[in-house]
């Protein structure tokens, strides 16, 4: 039995949020010797794979490299059934984590928060939940996910549907009976890309609405033998090491060359080898590939054909193929029969550049050129991302500044983890940082480990809080977007740059350099005994 609503101010610091990152800061914490508690919305922990149990659902980083590396015996006895696994054995793994490492005692369930406050004069932060209890502490650790709060997708009459709706973020526990039911889905991202397939062979028709196509490589998902997973085990501590001391955090090798290099002969049978390989290996054929524009056209259009080749209707393969961003620079989609899905019968594609929703009617979506009758409708229509469900709670600094309006105009951190005016703050894979372009185990992992770090060092020598300095925030605000600007990501209107979310000011997010940049430059700061931050006394 999980407890809920205690108010309990003993604590040093409190935790928002019980995905991979709130539950691995929790555990850091206790190894310190310091006192923590986490503060989770949902009725049980996995963040993320609490919450999305869509058909289809699975990671896209291979299982082996998404997971904790922090305990040994943990990675040797996990054992992963596929090598992309499905939500429920993530689910379950990371119950398995909070129950292995007794975290649950520290855990408290239902308690969505909705503010959180720093009181000056007593160097606390007071923190109000939708239980009505109050929680203090004088650390607080926003580990509240990226991807954690939908983007509403504001389309007219959504409301007036008669049949069922469903959000891929939050899909029923119970299973939903698509046998026989006309089902549209809406969102042609990750989560639409993976539910299709799945869904595609269980209703009687689907209709996908794409507003926008999106790049998609196979993944080639399928039982992990047991030699395979041997064969990392052997290696895990190199695999590891490798990851934290890469790009993107992950275990593939992130290639050498870059296309010029290559005589043209072999570039064709190079990108077929990376196509074969499956998955992220396709984000590294070339390592000009993000920042050269015609490099990136050979890619693209290598995936492009790729889909003409699978998808035997050619209007329909056009429209599948995209057009309007350079390959790589919105998050790649990895599937498994995406592009086949289109071959069935039961299965149409509405472009909806060609036909925009009108409105959802009482029988299903209505576009400029037809209503689709249906019986189900299914949104995966994405996230506000990276800064949602930090501008969802009212968080106050110092002097009652709220974060909400300190980022209207773009988000600004000091090293994604600090926030001036937020003295004892702290976000996990908040903007700033290289989270959302990472495996992001790997980069949860760095940035716990470095939080957990500087609260420890805060504590150890006395102080009473620290405190990100402005200029320090507003030099690495400008080192994120201009090292953004290197790139070709900024073409794209993704959600790295806030685009899906009309209202949401447009700035680059994550940190493009990789993750061992990253904590190179989060390691030289603690080492300069943290000398970009103000540390005040602590208060008798
Ligand atoms: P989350 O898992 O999002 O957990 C945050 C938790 O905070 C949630 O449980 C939420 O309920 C809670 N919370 C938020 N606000 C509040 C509040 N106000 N009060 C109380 N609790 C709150 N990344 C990869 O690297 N590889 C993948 O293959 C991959 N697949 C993904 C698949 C899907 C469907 C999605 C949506 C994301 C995927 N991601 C993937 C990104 C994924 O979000 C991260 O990998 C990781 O799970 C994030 O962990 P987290 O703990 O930081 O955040
Ligand atoms: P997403 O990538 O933002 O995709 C949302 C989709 O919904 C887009 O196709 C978007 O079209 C469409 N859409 C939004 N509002 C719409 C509207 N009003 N009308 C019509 N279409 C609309 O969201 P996501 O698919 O949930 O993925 C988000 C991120 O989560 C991913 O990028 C990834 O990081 C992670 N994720 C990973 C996996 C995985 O494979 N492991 C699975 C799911 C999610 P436009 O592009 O035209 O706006």
């Amino acid at each position: 039995m999980r407890k809920s609503e205690t108010n309990d101010s003993s604590v040093d610091v409190i935790i928002v949020g019980a995905g991979f990152a709130g539950m691995y800061m929790l555990y850091y914490l206790r190894k310190k010797g310091l006192k923590a508690r986490i503060l989770e919305a949902g009725d049980d922990v996995g963040g993320t794979w609490y919450w999305n149990r869509y058909p289809g659902a699975r990671c896209d980083v291979e299982s082996m490299a998404y997971s904790y590396s922090f305990d040994e015996e943990l990675q040797q006895e996990w054992n992963w059934s596929t090598k992309f696994s499905y939500q429920p054995e993530i689910l379950d793994y990371l119950k398995t984590v909070a129950d292995r490492f007794d975290l649950n005692q520290d855990i408290f369930l239902k308690s969505r928060v909705l503010s959180a406050e720093y009181e000056e004069e007593v160097n606390i932060w007071r923190v109000r939940t939708d239980t009505g209890v109050e929680y203090s502490a004088k650390f607080c650790v926003m580990a509240t996910g990226c991807l954690s709060v939908p983007k509403n997708p504001k389309i007219d009459g959504l409301e007036r549907f008669e049949g069922e709706t469903f959000y891929t973020w939050n899909w029923p526990k119970e299973k939903v009976d698509l046998a026989g039911k006309r089902v549209g889905v809406i969102g042609t991202g990750s989560s639409g890309v993976q539910c299709i397939p799945v869904i595609a062979t269980d209703a009687s028709h689907l209709s996908v609405f794409q507003r926008t196509p999106n790049f998609s490589v196979p993944a080639f998902n399928r039982a992990l033998e047991k030699y395979e997973a041997d064969t990392v085990k052997k290696t895990y501590k190199q695999l590891r090491e490798k990851a934290r001391n890469s790009i993107a955090g992950d275990f593939p090798d992130e290639g050498t060359i870059t296309l010029g290099e290559l005589p043209i002969n072999l570039q064709r049978h190079h990108l077929e080898e990376s196509w074969k390989k499956g998955g992220f290996n396709m984000q590294y054929p070339f390592t000009d590939l993000l920042t050269d524009a015609k490099v990136n056209e050979v890619v693209g259009e290598f995936v492009r054909e790729k889909i003409r080749s699978i998808v035997k209707d050619p209007k329909t393969a056009e429209a599948l193929s995209p057009r309007n961003h350079p390959f790589g620079t919105k998050r790649m989609c990895v599937e498994d029969d995406y592009y086949q899905t289109f071959n069935r019968k039961n299965v149409s594609l509405i472009d909806l550049s060609a036909s925009p929703i009108e409105e959802i009617v009482s029988l299903g979506v209505k576009t400029t050129t037809k209503l689709h009758h249906l019986d189900i409708l299914v949104l995966a229509t994405g996230f506000d991302a990276m800064t949602g469900a930090l501008t969802a709670i009212d968080i106050r600094g110092r002097g009652g500044v709220a974060l909400r309006d300190k980022w209207k105009n773009g988000a600004r951190t000091f090293l994604g983890m600090t926030i001036a005016e937020f003295p004892n703050f702290f976000t996990v894979t908040g903007p700033g940082s290289p989270s959302v372009l990472c495996n992001m185990v790997s980069a949860i992992e760095q940035s716990v480990e470095w939080i957990g770090d500087c609260i420890k060092y805060v504590e150890e020598k006395g102080y009473g809080g620290i405190e990100a300095r402005r200029s320090a925030e507003n030099k690495w605000t400008a080192h994120v977007s201009d090292a953004a600007d290197q790139t070709l990501y900024p073409l794209a209107n993704s959600w790295y740059v806030g685009a899906n979310i009309s209202d949401k000011a447009r700035g680059f997010m994550p940190y493009v350099n990789g993750l061992k940049v990253y904590e190179e430059t989060c390691q030289r700061e603690a080492d300069a005994d943290y000398q970009n931050f103000t540390l005040t006394r602590k208060i008798q």
